[in-house]
């Protein structure tokens, strides 16, 4: 035992391979790249097919065993020592936007990979196994259902309903499947869900490098609900009509908005308010505007919170209606906020403390497989700042400093979970 703890020790003060790790970065960036510097791998693509590929070989020199299943998800196992125990899992995506970055997805896969590789150098035996995962579809941009691998694996979704989605002008998602030789000659994952379930990622907004951290422990994500709202008022000639006289919906769809964005602003830093859409009608120069239509999204971590904003803006609805106006607002759709596993987010901190880092917690802005995870397996995630929050943009960037640095929290962690 004592030897064992020695090894362990040594080994999560070794950390990872940072060029091992990077060189990977830059040679999966080189698949599906773009002239703009970025990457192309739209889901089940060719080049999507191509990087998966170089993932698979990757693993298989790494001695994992590589599986998949019915969506496409990839699976790479490390054996445990107890071979029936349930994984740690490691994962992220590796299809991109149109004109996505090299990181967002990659990223996190690929440290994933670097985790297993490290074991290895180290000779190191762990109880649980680890199992490197590669998402499907993460990015619903070809296919327009984001998380989708992922859903499917954690039962939200049905394979049957997923592999009938089709592409934009095109195929099915069993139509590319079928064509694809290599996904079809894989074995099909038989293990059980994992015990628990780590994804690093990059921020992919302005929180960590303003606070100039190299670490971010995401609490969750934030909960959405999107509205449809109407205002309607009367068309009158822009001349002729007095102010005091006019019921004007721009008007009051402007002091709707401003109240949006102040009951946002009331519950920061995570409150959010953004109105994407705005129609007019009739829309012509010299009529006072007769009905707007906007969206209106709204976003918080806490869920009495958003309560409070969209009662905010309710209520300055109502105002209006005292005033003439007929203000309507109807919920589109919503996604509630997602918690993660307080006691693996623990684990985190741990780690980030024992190698000396600052942090901060914060939720994601954005969605991401963990979600879907979680819905299933204690799940958390790690975030490493990426270069002014910018992201599914070509120009998205990270230092090799900082890809070393979540690695190494992932890894600090892995070792302490599975061991
Ligand atoms: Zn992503």
């Amino acid at each position: 035992v004592k030897h064992r703890e020695i090894a362990k020790a040594k080994a999560v003060a070794a950390g990872v391979n940072s060029e091992r790790l990077w060189r990977s970065l830059e040679d999966l960036g080189s698949v599906g790249a773009t002239e703009a510097g970025g990457v192309c791998r739209l889901a089940y693509s060719p080049a999507y097919r191509q990087g998966r590929d170089l993932f698979v070989s990757w693993c298989r020199d790494a001695g994992l065993s590589v599986s998949t299943d019915g969506i496409g998800n990839i699976f790479a196992r490390r054996q445990g020592r107890n071979p029936q125990a349930p994984s740690i899992m490691l994962g992220s995506h590796l299809d991109s936007q149109p004109s996505g970055g090299r990181y967002d997805g990659a990223y996190g896969v690929l440290a994933g990979l670097e985790v297993a590789r490290r074991l290895n150098d180290l000779g190191m035996d762990t109880e649980f196994p680890i199992e490197i995962v590669s998402w499907a579809n993460e990015e619903g941009a070809r296919f327009d259902r984001p998380l989708l691998g992922s859903s499917v694996f954690c039962g939200r979704t049905p394979l049957s309903s997923a592999l009938a989605l089709k592409a934009i002008g095109g195929e099915s998602i069993e139509q590319e499947l079928n064509d694809d030789l290599v996904w079809r000659a894989m074995p099909r994952r038989q293990e059980s869900l994992p015990h628990a379930y780590l994804e690093l990622h990059i921020e992919q907004g302005p929180v960590l490098e303003a606070a100039a951290v190299p670490i971010g422990i995401v609490t969750g994500t934030l909960a959405v609900r999107w509205y449809d709202v109407i205002v309607a008022g009367e068309e009158a000639h822009a001349g002729p009509t007095p102010m005091l006289a006019r019921r004007d919906a721009m008007m009051g769809a402007a002091e709707l908005i401003l109240e949006a964005r102040d009951a946002a602003n009331r519950f920061a830093p995570h409150g959010r308010a953004t109105v994407g859409q705005c129609m007019l009608s009739p829309g012509s120069r010299n009529v006072v505007p007769g009905e707007v239509r906007l969206s209106l999204d709204l976003r918080h971590e806490d869920e009495a919170h958003l309560d409070a904003i969209e009662e905010s803006v309710r209520e300055a609805g109502r105002l209006m209606n005292r005033r003439g106006l007929h203000v309507q607002i109807s919920e589109a759709w919503r996604m509630d906020a997602c918690k993660f596993d307080s006691a693996l987010r623990g684990h985190l901190i741990t780690a980030t403390s024992q190698n000396g880092l600052a942090f901060v917690e914060l939720p994601s802005g954005a969605g991401h497989d963990a979600v879907s995870l979680s819905t299933i397996v204690p799940t958390a995630m790690i975030f490493v700042p990426c270069l002014g929050g910018i992201s599914h943009n070509p120009a998205e960037s990270i230092t090799q400093q900082q890809a070393e640095t979540g690695a190494d929290i992932l890894f600090r962690t892995v070792v302490e979970l599975a061991t």
